[in-house]
């Protein structure tokens, strides 16, 4: 079934596209309805189920002439078994003699390979990511001169691994023999959790601790890992005290990541801080257009501005809308159209908002901030606590079709003038404050996921 569906796919998706993603799949096993399949790595992982997961499946279920579910396995996490993080004081300070242990060359086993997509030259500067697009650039063209460490920070899916990537790929394009290691904060645990189990933790702090350039990928990962933070802080220091370039992503501000440690806190803001914001309409059209041609998928203007101007800020997403659009333009050997597309998306465009109600957003936003749904309805006059309600009530305002006076019932009987008092309060002080905006649009896509 898998080699047919992986004919299928052939037929579908562009053949540097199929080579690179499609063909280092293997067929694990069966589980019900499910089919395992392994892949290389984690990035491998992740970034299929962004953006293949539904044409793999699709392509099975055709082949299997019934429903099938896909899951994927991490073909190199498979051999070592994880252990649990231990707690901070359990090993050394950290501090060893990395000296005397033989350095294997820097790209080995604990780096992540490069996305090959992601570089400067695919990336589409504008509004929302000039600042963090410029502070990218200054640090591939002068690591550790500029900015250090760099600390890219904003929404899901807004391009900060892409430009992370893009860095690595430009200072390896000037020096080839430049030790790059590109890691996410993830894999950064997974790997030390595997070299403590191993007793071979000096071996793990000389292999990070080599490199010139080290880019971790969503750094908000180690929040309240204690371990993982007293190791990542000693990696930093190694690394800054010896001039090597530092770049960081993260969806949080560092200020507004729990359970950090003050010394990491503080490491972080020691550079530059840039942060990605949501893209405007002519940003997102651009990078459609970009996408477009990238894999070769012939792209109306019209179906831009109609894709560009869905709700999606989050540009997987807008990408995930193109490549579904070419695979059934290919599979149906018909042009993108406009109708087509309303035709094709409207399942993705509907469904998101389908079920999204009051409550739902209460219970997002209470989550989201660390408190209970019952303190959003109540009249409580804390200042956090205000402010939570009124992003709720805007939330509640942008995401549904409720009324005023439905919303205030909803909230504890308030008053429906409440609720215009808080949408326009938040609306005036998202059009003056972007931290505000960006966790606004954090919680709308913890609503909308
Ligand atoms: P994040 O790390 O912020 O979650 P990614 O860097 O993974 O987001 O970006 C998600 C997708 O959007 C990637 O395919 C990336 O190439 C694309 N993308 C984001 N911003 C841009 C941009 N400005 N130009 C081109 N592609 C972009």
């Amino acid at each position: 079934t898998w080699t047919q569906a992986v004919s299928n796919l052939e037929k579908v998706i562009p053949p540097q596209n199929f080579s690179n993603w499609i063909l280092p799949i293997q067929f694990a096993a069966f589980r019900d309805d499910t089919m395992l399949l392994s892949v290389p790595n984690q990035f491998f992982k992740e970034w299929l189920e962004d953006n293949y997961l539904e044409l793999i499946r699709s392509a099975l279920s055709v082949a299997a002439d019934k429903n099938l579910t896909v899951e994927f396995l991490v073909r190199e996490e498979e051999e070592l078994q994880p252990v649990p993080e231990l707690p901070a004081a359990a090993e050394s300070n950290g501090t060893d003699t990395a000296e005397t242990v033989r350095v294997p060359p820097a790209g080995g086993k604990n780096c992540s390979p490069l996305n090959p997509r992601y570089t400067f030259s695919q990336f589409v500067s504008g509004a929302g990511n000039q600042f963090a697009h410029a502070a990218a650039l200054a640090v591939a063209n002068n690591p550790a001169i500029t900015y250090n460490p760099l600390f890219i920070y904003g929404g899901v899916g807004l391009g900060k691994s892409h430009l992370l990537n893009a860095i690595g790929h430009h200072i390896l394009d000037k020096d080839p023999s430049a030790r790059v290691c590109y890691c996410s904060a993830e894999k950064f645990m997974h790997e030390m959790v595997n070299y403590i189990r191993l007793n071979k933790m000096d071996e793990f702090r000389a292999r990070y601790r080599s490199v010139d350039v080290l880019l971790i990928d969503d750094i908000q990962f180690i929040t309240g890992k204690e371990r993982t933070q007293v190791e990542f802080f000693h990696t930093f220091n190694a690394l800054y005290e010896n001039h090597k370039q530092i770049a960081i992503t993260s969806d949080k501000f560092p200020r507004e990541m729990p359970n950090l440690e003050e010394r990491l806190r503080s490491r972080f803001e020691w550079g530059l801080i840039a942060d990605i914001q949501p893209p405007d309409l002519e940003t997102k059209i651009a990078i459609l257009k970009k996408k477009a041609e990238l894999n070769a998928i012939r792209l109306p203007d019209d179906v831009a501005y109609f894709l560009a101007s869905s709700d999606t800020r989050n540009i997987r997403e807008l990408e995930g809308m193109l490549i579904r659009l070419g695979a059934y333009s290919s599979l149906q050997d018909i042009p993108i159209t406009l109708t087509m597309a309303k035709q094709n998306l409207k399942d993705i465009l509907v469904d998101k908002r389908k079920d999204i109600n009051i409550e739902l957003i209460q219970k997002t936003t209470a989550d989201y901030f660390g408190l209970k749904v019952a303190d959003l309805k109540s009249e409580k006059r804390l200042k956090a606590l205000v402010q939570a309600r009124q992003i709720a009530l805007w939330l509640c305002r942008d995401l549904t079709t409720a009324s005023y006076p439905d919303i205030g019932s909803k909230f504890g009987g308030k008053d429906h003038s409440t609720v215009i008092y808080s949408v326009n309060k938040i609306e005036r002080q998202m059009a003056e404050d972007s931290y505000l905006m960006s966790t606004i649009e954090e919680i709308k896509s913890a609503i909308l996921r």
